[in-house]
């Protein structure tokens, strides 16, 4: 039985970053001095950020963004807002945005940011302001040429706008492209919202076909309700698939004949949370995690599948909508369980996927309509999800670890060819 302290250290995001990628730089007989260079950050960036409150109170705080790897592209990723941020993972967080943008072969590197603070705690103009300034702390560290962010959790289109903002009056003229997820008014992408959700769809849909199953035959449990695992809820429900659990951070939801998603969506819309809804029951979401299912979306944060509940699971098919829900110590237990395990940094790529597209549009100044987005996100995802498939069969690996070697590969690959300026 795993102490509770076991769990803490089985959960660090760090360590775990650190234990497939070792693991898979061991399986490419990787050379000693890329593996150095590739398991640490490029760049690691703190910043104490000043704070005016509404009550009157100086608050300070405490910031980091992380570059991983510039190698094959700017820096790109994610910034995230909240009380628990550390900078393990941020790092963690980072390395992960290098492997993920590897896997579906887009010109990007891998960063991270994120704030300790607590968003839900705050207002509109506090968070503003902490903005802004965590912005203009970054000015030299980031633009479209050398780090782009992106929403994360508890950030999104309002937050990027302010950032987009920032870095313009610094520069005097409007740059759209040194963030994205932006407002469409604002050089944002027809489809970014939606991607990350869609990209887990179709990893789920390729996943069925692989295993012959069909998306009406297929249960499907999603813990998160935020901008990935309720559009994903959405896009499966209105697609054929019998979501029948959605599990948020205070509690969650189960129908065993399936929760009308779209009626979820309008309940939630008009209430501001899940709860009380009518159509399905009450359920606790650690209890979601381990209930029967086909296919089981961890969509909110990291290790919340570890080596106290992965035997437990009763999932075939598990699809990693959140970055590191699964713990190393949980990947043995999956895997001896022969559940098919869809790793985060294929299984999520879609929300970066789109933040490409819409990087491109920006600097080209002419966008794209939603359903050129939707079939060039489509495209990326399958040849992806058929590199990592093919990968894990022909090396003999598990899905995880074929995605890991094939980004390290092609990171690699190209670090050599650039050489190491010295
Ligand atoms: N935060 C998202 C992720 O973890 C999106 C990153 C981006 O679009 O740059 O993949």
């Amino acid at each position: 039985m795993a102490t509770t302290q076991m769990l803490e250290k089985e959960s660090n995001p760090w360590e775990q970053q650190a234990a497939r990628f070792n693991l898979a730089a061991e399986k490419l007989n990787l050379e000693q001095g890329l593996w150095r260079v590739l398991q640490q950050p490029n760049r690691e960036i703190i910043v104490h950020i000043p704070v005016n409150m509404d009550n009157g109170q100086l608050e300070v705080f405490t910031g980091y963004r992380v570059q991983h790897s510039i190698a094959r592209g700017p820096a790109k990723g994610g910034v995230r807002y909240a009380p628990d941020v550390t900078l393990d993972e941020v790092r963690a967080l980072a390395s992960w945005m290098t492997w993920k943008c590897a896997v579906v072969n887009i010109p990007f590197g891998g960063a991270k940011g994120g704030i300790i603070c607590d968003p839900k705690n705050m207002s509109r103009g506090e968070l503003e302001r902490m903005t802004r300034r965590y912005t203009s702390e970054l000015i030299e560290f980031i633009g479209p040429e050398k780090d782009v962010a992106a929403p994360d959790v508890n950030t999104n289109e309002q937050t990027m706008a302010w950032m987009m903002d920032t870095y313009s009056m610094h520069m005097r003229q409007t740059v759209t492209a040194v963030v994205t997820g932006k407002p469409l008014n604002m050089g944002g992408s027809r489809g970014r919202r939606e991607a990350t959700g869609r990209g887990v769809m179709i990893i789920c849909d390729e996943s069925i076909k692989k295993n012959n199953m069909t998306r009406e035959s297929t249960r499907v449990i999603i813990q998160g309700f935020g901008n990935v695992g309720s559009n994903a809820a959405l896009l499966m429900h209105q697609a054929g698939y019998k979501v029948v659990g959605i599990g948020e951070w205070d509690g969650g939801l189960y129908n065993s004949k399936g929760i009308d998603i779209t009626a979820l969506w309008e309940y939630r819309q008009k209430e501001g949370s899940v709860h009380g809804f009518k159509g399905a029951e009450r359920a606790a979401t650690e209890d979601l995690l381990i209930t029967d299912c086909e296919i089981l979306v961890p969509a909110a944060t990291e290790s919340v599948i570890t080596s106290a509940n992965a035997d437990d699971v009763k999932a075939k098919i598990l699809v990693e909508g959140a970055n590191g829900p699964t713990t190393a110590a949980a990947d043995d237990i999956l895997a001896d369980k022969h559940v098919f395990v869809m790793p985060d940094i294929l299984a999520n790529a879609g929300g970066v996927t789109a933040s490409y597209f819409e990087w491109v549009q920006d600097r080209q100044g002419y966008f794209w309509k939603e359903s050129v987005v939707n079939e060039q996100l489509e495209h990326i995802m399958v040849s992806s999800f058929e590199d990592v498939v093919r990968y894990a069969e022909t090396h003999k690996v598990n899905n995880r670890i074929a995605a890991y070697m094939l980004a390290i590969d092609r990171v690699a690959y190209t670090i050599r060819q650039r050489g190491i300026y010295a």
